[in-house]
């Protein structure tokens, strides 16, 4: 068996992998909260879980993996717009759902095995409470019930800190029915207009972190495999989820792999609206950057670095997968993909070293390998590269500049001829004279509109 290493946060080592059941390796991976469109940021974790889940697929086999990945759809935000907007929760929850499936489709990532929304499993959450209460590590307070961390002994040792740590450090939410200041939300009252279900502490909606808790135990049982999300999440979020799993099943160990990847930036600089550089994963593919460009960059940083995406490294992956889908042109994917490829992923998810090993490959014109393995990482799927192809009205409008030119040469207008070469660069249109006459290709940063403005003042 290929021996994975991950570097577990629960630890902070990095541990040989091996499942509860091979046979059925479980994982969960917190997902986005759905009042909008995801931002770049949100689809690392995404794409790292993907090349993850690929290579457990390919150790393990295609069906002995299960992908959880939850929609929040219930959140304080998701009110907010809603009455901000005057529209529907629901319908604001659906249309963001389909927005993030056509965006991470549009990445190359594969829908998860589960997809649960909070709001289905709102009866497993307030079984989960009733049961938290029963132990008594949580407490019912002027309507709401909240996790009480001091009956936890191992409150903190997710993140490294201790509970006087935390409320030192922290920006805590003090209220005066709460009996520490770090103990935290598990049920609260809804008010008029605020969406609610009955329970025995009367109508309310359950604060954010019970939900992974109970649709984790639903799916995947009181342990499973692996849990992952951003930084950001360790704490309070992932801690929090720790606590209230183990409390509910003393016999379970909750997750028992911790995967947390760093944060994107945006040239050198943190993402904010407030920055001016913050936008959204469909902003990116509007202005033509094509989704296996974008799963190419952020797989070119290791997980664990912070990554930076700069639009110089757009551009180069661009010109390395147009290179790379010129030479695997009618050549069929191996059947295996390449040891040394699988030995990069393995160790701890070496994306950026797998991308190294795909440039070897290519290299040495090893296309059959080299195309299996790059599949197995999601990229150069036949169904990612329509991107790459020149279309028929781009076809038709280069040869119809092509015979313009040609037509320019013969009556000894080189002005015109030299004008339609240099947009043919500009435009990002490679022509080479052979003796068998022009042959043209798409090189790097191809632009259909400025091919199609040199067509409207060239051609005939
Ligand atoms: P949210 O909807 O904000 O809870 O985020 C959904 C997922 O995206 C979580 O796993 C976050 O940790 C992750 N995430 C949010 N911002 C970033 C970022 N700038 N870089 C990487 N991951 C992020
Ligand atoms: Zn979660």
């Amino acid at each position: 068996m290929v021996d994975i290493r991950l570097t577990n946060t629960r630890t902070r080592k990095k541990e040989s992998f091996q499942p509860l059941d091979a046979r059925n390796v479980r994982l969960y991976l917190c997902g986005p909260t759905v009042y909008d469109r995801a931002h770049l940021g949100n689809a690392r974790p995404v794409l790292v879980f993907d090349v993850l889940v690929r290579l457990l697929r390919h150790v393990y086999g295609e069906s002995h993996v299960t992908y959880v990945r939850n929609f929040t759809d219930v959140d304080d935000k998701i009110n907010a717009r809603a009455a901000q907007s005057g529209r529907d929760i629901r319908d604001i929850t659906e249309e963001t759902i389909g927005w993030y499936h056509a965006d991470m489709d549009a990445l190359g990532a594969d829908r998860p095995d589960h997809e649960p929304r909070a709001t289905d499993y709102i009866t497993q959450m307030i079984a989960m409470i009733e049961n938290l209460i029963t132990r008594r590590h949580a407490y019912v307070a002027e309507g709401h019930v909240l996790f009480d961390v001091r009956s936890y002994g191992e409150y903190g040792r997710l993140s490294g800190r201790t509970v006087d740590d935390m409320i030192a450090g922290a920006r805590v939410e003090v209220a005066p029915f709460k009996r520490d200041p770090m103990d935290f939300v598990l049920w609260k009252p809804s008010g008029e207009g605020q969406p609610g279900w009955d329970s025995p502490w009367g109508n309310g909606r359950p604060g954010w972190h019970i939900e992974c808790s109970a649709m984790a135990a639903a799916l995947l049982g009181p342990s499973f495999d692996i849990h992952g999300g951003g930084m950001d999440l360790q704490f309070p979020h992932h801690e929090n989820e720790v606590a209230q799993s183990c409390c509910a099943h003393p016999d379970g160990e909750f997750a028992r792999f911790w995967l947390h990847n760093e944060m994107l930036q945006v040239e050198g600089k943190k993402m904010s609206k407030s920055l001016g550089n913050f936008f959204t994963v469909r902003d990116l593919l509007d202005k033509g950057v094509p989704g296996e460009v974008i799963r190419f960059v952020m797989l070119s940083t290791h997980y664990r670095k912070p990554m930076d995406w700069t639009e110089a490294k757009a551009a180069d992956a661009e010109a390395v997968l147009r290179r790379w889908r010129g030479l695997v042109a009618g050549i069929e994917p191996a059947t295996s993909p390449a040891p040394a490829v699988i030995d990069a992923l393995r160790d701890d998810l070496n994306t950026a070293g797998a991308i190294a090993a795909l440039h070897d490959l290519a290299n040495r014109e090893d296309l059959p390998v080299f195309l299996a393995s790059a599949q197995m990482m999601g990229l150069m799927l036949p169904e990612m590269g329509s991107w790459a192809e020149a279309g028929d009205d781009a076809a038709a409008m280069i040869e119809a500049l092509l015979t313009a030119r040609a037509d320019a040469r013969k009556s000894r207008d080189f002005a015109r001829a030299d004008a339609i070469r240099d947009g043919f660069a500009a435009a990002g249109v490679e022509v080479k004279d052979t003796a068998q006459g022009a042959e043209w290709s798409l090189a790097a940063g191809f632009d259909e509109e400025r091919l199609a403005e040199l067509a409207r003042a060239y051609s005939a």
